[in-house]
């Protein structure tokens, strides 16, 4: 049999198996009008090696990687290996990398500026970075991709920035963001769902530890970044009960957020392939629950909805912070991420 050539160009290996994949991205900052969301969003990677069980971005990576193999950039085998043996796999694992990405935010930035900045608008459109995929995944630490997207953005003024991170790695580029802040509002979310590391491990891969979070949040308010903490999804039954969204809330609060989100778990198809087997295995007391709760739709029921914003904006009073006007998952998609979202 002759060796299987790989015609997608792999950047890196790691030993603990993961590639780094190079793609051509002819378009990197997504509008509103591309992606059905009320904000521009931008992604520098496909996939993410943190592996969070109700990650929602799975089926973006899997239309990545079968129109590579529909173009034929792909072999049988190669698209085998890219997509895993649930499908699900592959995007912990095969991690795209897009390229050329200056090239991309220049065209793009000339279309935002058109469209979505004063006078067109009373005031800027959101630009969220970190919407599908987590920007400073251990693929930064490599790639730079994010940093290099920032040190862009830093030149212009009066833009409105939200990045959405996991990663520690965010409080390495402390300089860039607060260049960035000068001039232009910035948010950065530190992405966490609990304090339990038990639990953080059960649902989430190979996501940095809450305490790192937490301390990577307060290196980055102590340096005067305008950073605060967004809970999403948070799980019925698992983290929204009060002593342990309290501990969430306490723990932000310790760290310097200057705000807390959250929202409620949406079950989309492509999550219910990897994390009901893992309701099922660790809580199967809530199988039948989420069941009948997510039975017709992919978002929560209104009622819990409502009730777990009520729970949140009693919290976000108790500890001082400003309390939402209802859009608790800001910046998080109301519905699945298309290919539009990742720019391909
Ligand atoms: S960190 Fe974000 S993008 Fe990465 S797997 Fe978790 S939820 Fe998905």
């Amino acid at each position: 049999m002759g060796e299987v050539r790989v015609s997608l160009p792999i950047l890196d290996e790691r030993l603990r198996g993961t590639k780094f994949v190079a793609l051509r991205a002819r378009s990197i900052l997504n509008s509103p009008a591309q992606t059905g969301m009320d904000f521009w969003s931008l992604n520098p990677y496909v996939g993410c090696e943190f592996g969070c069980t109700y990650c929602y971005a799975r089926y973006a990576h899997r239309y990545v990687v079968e129109r590579a193999h529909d173009q034929g950039r792909l072999s049988e085998a190669e698209f085998m290996e890219f997509r895993g043996p649930h499908g699900w796999e592959a995007f912990e694992q095969r991690v795209f990398v897009k390229e050329h990405v200056l090239a991309a935010l220049e065209a793009d930035l000339h279309r935002y500026v058109r469209t979505a900045l004063p006078p067109r608008r009373p005031t800027a459109a959101p630009i969220v970075i970190g919407t599908a995929t987590d920007p400073y995944q251990p693929a930064e630490r490599r790639f730079r991709l994010t940093r290099l997207i920032l040190e862009r953005l830093a030149r212009y003024e009066g833009l409105s920035i939200g990045i959405i991170t996991k990663s520690p790695l965010v409080a390495h580029d402390r300089d860039v963001l607060l260049r960035l802040q000068e001039r232009n509002d910035l948010e950065v979310y530190v992405s966490l769902i609990s304090v339990d590391t038990a639990l953080i491990r059960t649902v989430e891969a190979r996501s940095p530890l809450p305490a790192v979070r937490l301390r990577a949040l307060k290196r980055l308010t102590d340096a005067g970044v305008n950073a605060g903490l967004i809970v999403a999804p948070v799980l019925p039954g698992i983290t929204d009960d009060t002593p342990h969204l309290e501990a969430l809330f306490r723990g932000g609060h310790e760290a310097g957020a200057r705000f807390v989100h959250a929202g409620p778990l949406r079950l989309y198809p492509a999550v219910r392939d990897r994390f009901l087997p893992v309701l099922a295995e660790h809580f199967p007391r809530l199988v039948e629950r989420y069941a009948r709760a997510y039975a017709k739709h992919s978002a929560a029921p209104r009622e819990y909805a409502r009730a777990l914003t009520r729970r949140i904006r009693r919290l976000q009073q108790q500890f001082g912070f400003p309390v939402n006007d209802g859009m608790v998952d800001r910046y998080r998609s109301r519905r699945p991420v298309t290919q539009g979202e990742l720019g391909l």
